[in-house]
């Protein structure tokens, strides 16, 4: 039976970091030029205190300069602005990050479209999305990226190849499409409104998921030889039926991976796939940021 290589993301991720670490002392080094990461939370939602706490750990790793701007859940649209301008006008911070979700009396709209394009290392400003999409010099999101980088260093070239990219989110879906398309795939988005996915799936030598539905891929739904990127985390009770009565959960992705992985020529795993890949990759945009905003070629 056919048994698909494993890309081994936390792998690739750590690698990743040490080379964006050696860049950062580099930069220091040469040019006096320390990037710096602010990341912004408002309120006290507990997975984003995780998030926000690992994001600072990982970029004070990798020798930047980072800073964590904790505000309580009461801070209002306009005090949030305020703080956003202040880190725009601070040249000490390079990349530039609201944790998402805000509050409800909060529009993240407003929020995102607030942040410089330049410093904009979660690639979120409708300018900095418009720029991605018209092949500019842009910041794209973190996660995508992430996706990217495992793709090219698992199929080399990925001219001509068509990739099948289930979700359009603003933050995962559209994003990879329009990356996907820059590296000349043919390109092909699905969604909830698309008739008979399974078939549209089959066509993609690459096939994305970015779904947020666990498990949802199957393996009859995968092109024999095909790369699989599975984006989704879903947390769902243990496979283990005295575990899940005691309330215990694992981590799936979007991609029924036991079936998937004797079908696909290769695949990311969940969780050790593309997870890692996104704090990784956020060091590496605000290290572009910063190489751009210092007239450095990045
Ligand atoms: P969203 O909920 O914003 O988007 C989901 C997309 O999937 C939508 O475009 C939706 O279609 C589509 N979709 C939902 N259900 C179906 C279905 N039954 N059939 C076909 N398409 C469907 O999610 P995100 O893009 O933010 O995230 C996607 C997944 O990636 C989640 O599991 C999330 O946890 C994970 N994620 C992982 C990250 C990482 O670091 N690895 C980072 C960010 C996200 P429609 O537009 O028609 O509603």
């Amino acid at each position: 039976m056919n048994e698909a290589r494993i890309i081994d993301g936390q792998a690739f991720a750590a690698g990743l970091r040490q080379r964006i670490a050696d860049e950062v002392a580099a930069l220091k080094r040469d040019h006096g030029l320390k990037p710096g990461l602010a990341v912004v939370l408002v309120g006290e939602d507990p997975a984003s205190q995780v998030y926000v706490r690992s994001k600072g750990e990982q970029t004070l790793e990798a020798g930047m300069h980072s800073l964590t701007v904790r505000l309580p859940a009461s801070t209002t649209q306009d005090e949030l602005l305020k703080v956003v301008g202040e880190l725009n006008a601070d040249p000490a911070i390079h990349g530039l990050l609201v944790q998402f979700p805000v509050p409800d009396h909060i529009d993240p709209l407003v929020i995102q479209s607030a942040i410089a394009p330049a410093k904009d290392v979660d690639g979120l400003n409708p300018v900095t999305i418009g720029l991605l999409a018209s092949g500019q010099p842009a910041l794209a999101p973190a996660t995508p990226v992430g996706c990217m980088m495992l793709l090219e260093d698992a199929l080399g070239d990925l001219r001509g190849k068509h990739a099948v990219v289930i979700g359009r989110s603003n933050l995962v879906g559209k994003p990879i499409a329009q990356l996907l398309l820059r590296a000349n795939c043919t390109v092909t988005i699905a969604h909830s409104r698309t008739r008979d996915l399974p078939s549209v799936a089959r066509l993609g030598d690459i096939l994305v998921a970015a779904v947020g539905q666990p498990e949802m891929v199957r393996g009859d739904w995968i092109k024999p030889g095909a790369a699989v990127i599975d984006v989704g985390i879903n947390r769902v009770p243990s496979r283990k039926p005295e575990l899940a009565a005691q309330g215990k959960t694992i981590l799936v992705g979007d991609v029924r991976f036991a079936e998937a992985k004797t079908v696909a020529g290769c695949i990311t795993p969940v969780p050790r796939g593309v997870g890692p890949m996104t704090v990784a990759c956020l060091l590496q945009n605000t290290l572009t940021a910063a190489k751009r905003q210092a007239g450095l070629p990045a």
